[in-house]
């Protein structure tokens, strides 16, 4: 890289805390499904920002409404009614289907709202004795940083030096609707309050359940009276191929988690959707956020979901998907691909490195493969080493992909 980059990458690492490895490349700008380095090249984005950026790179539509209500009014906090969230909350319910809103900002707030929400539904509603409340996870989950999200997780970089851990919290394998009902017939099946899970394992590397496993999963917690959390902050908003990746199995969950691309990648937008049954437990003073619900939240979110439907990227996202994983099944057919298998649904998608016998690192080539794939103008990053993540914004275009894919081709080619 240059010399240019290079110097603002040593300051900030000079002066930043070291929590991310990313890739050696200084971006300035963004348009679309292209973004540019500090040198003006520019390169497709397949990861869009871990799915917020569904809608493409600072959206016109997204940014106006952005910029018009920034001169408006932004914050007035929950302390006074502002004349935007119920029309957002309106909007939004309406929207997915559901009775109430709850906004707060990151994913990881949704996820900690969900459980709370979960919890004191446990208590107030199914009559769970108190402090006794259980949450179960799925293996291998991810749904962000903060001590209940990492108290979930059998991720031990995600652990490890960060104890003592939240209790309530069990895991049972991702996938496996038996081990669930295992875990709810088992003892002290009664204290479990929810199900909470990814409709596909984004950041454990893209894995897809088998098709029915989330109907199979609903329905044991009807049977068994427990909330299904579905945490669609990376998997919803049309980046499967359908509005919610749970649609895909027809399930509706009791309480669904949306955040990143609910701004189209513009500011932390986050919100919890659920029945009146269980929204109307908090009662005032009990949750909340200064920053969540405020009105340049309610206008941005607002525009991002228009955009979504407006633009017709569901039916891109399907699409370009399938065509996208055809192109790449093709290169990991030729003889001595790295590439072991393509998996995915919609654009959020992935390849994995190695096991066909080669005597390299999968991680090393992994990582390779992907500085390759920058030098030929495409931003990829491996995630749990030899995996590959392929997620483009969803307004790709035909020809795009195909450009793409021969992209990742020449960079195979290359190694
Ligand atoms: N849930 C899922 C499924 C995610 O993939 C992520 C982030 O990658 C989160 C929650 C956390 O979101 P945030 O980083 O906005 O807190």
């Amino acid at each position: 890289i240059s010399s240019t980059q290079d110097a603002v990458i040593k300051r900030e690492e000079q002066y930043g805390s070291h929590n991310y490895h990313p890739l050696p490349v200084v971006l300035k700008k963004g348009e679309g499904v292209h973004v540019w380095d500090l040198d003006g090249k520019r390169y497709y984005d397949f990861l869009s920002a871990y799915s917020a950026v569904n809608q493409g790179h600072c959206h016109p539509k997204i940014i106006a409404a952005l910029v018009e209500q920034a001169q408006t009014l932004t914050l007035t906090s929950r302390a006074f009614h502002n004349d935007l969230l119920g029309e957002y909350a309106k909007f939004i319910t309406e929207f997915f289907g559901f009775d109430r809103l709850l906004p707060m900002n990151t994913g990881v707030e949704g996820g900690e709202t969900a459980i709370k929400l979960a919890r004191r539904w446990g208590y107030d509603v199914k009559g769970i004795t108190p402090g006794k409340a259980r949450v179960v996870f799925a293996k291998g989950n991810f749904w962000g940083r903060t001590i209940a999200a990492i108290s979930t997780s059998d991720d031990s970089s995600s652990t490890g030096g960060f104890g003592p851990l939240c209790p309530g919290f069990n895991n049972v394998p991702y996938d496996d609707s038996e081990a669930l009902k295992a875990e709810l017939e088992g003892p002290g099946g009664e204290d479990i309050c929810a199900f909470f899970v990814e409709p596909i394992q984004g950041e454990a590397g893209v894995v897809v359940p088998s098709d029915g496993y989330l109907r199979r999963v609903k329905d044991l917690c009807e049977k068994h009276k427990i909330l299904l959390i579905c945490d669609e902050v990376q998997t919803g908003l049309a980046r499967c191929g359908t509005m919610l990746a749970s649609d895909h199995d027809g399930v509706k969950p009791d309480l669904l988690v949306l955040g990143k691309a609910l701004s189209g990648g513009v500011l932390p937008v986050s919100a919890v959707l659920g029945s009146h049954e269980v929204m109307v437990v908090f009662r005032p003073g009990e949750h909340g956020s200064t920053y969540g619900g405020n009105p340049l939240a309610c206008k941005v979110a607002t525009a991002a979901l228009e955009v979504l439907m407006d633009e017709g990227m569901v039916e891109n996202s399907k699409i370009r998907g399938e065509q996208l994983r055809a192109g790449l099944n093709k290169l990991a057919a030729k003889p001595g691909s790295p590439i072991s298998l393509v998996r995915g649904r919609g654009l959020l998608n992935a390849i994995v490195i190695g096991g066909n016998g080669g005597n390299y690192s999968e991680e090393g080539v992994a990582w390779q493969l992907c500085e390759r794939m920058a030098g030929n103008g495409l931003l990829a990053k491996p995630t749990h080493g030899n995996i590959i993540r392929f997620a483009p914004p969803l307004i790709i275009t035909a020809s795009q992909i195909d450009e793409c894919v021969s992209i990742i081709e020449r960079s195979i080619d290359s190694l």
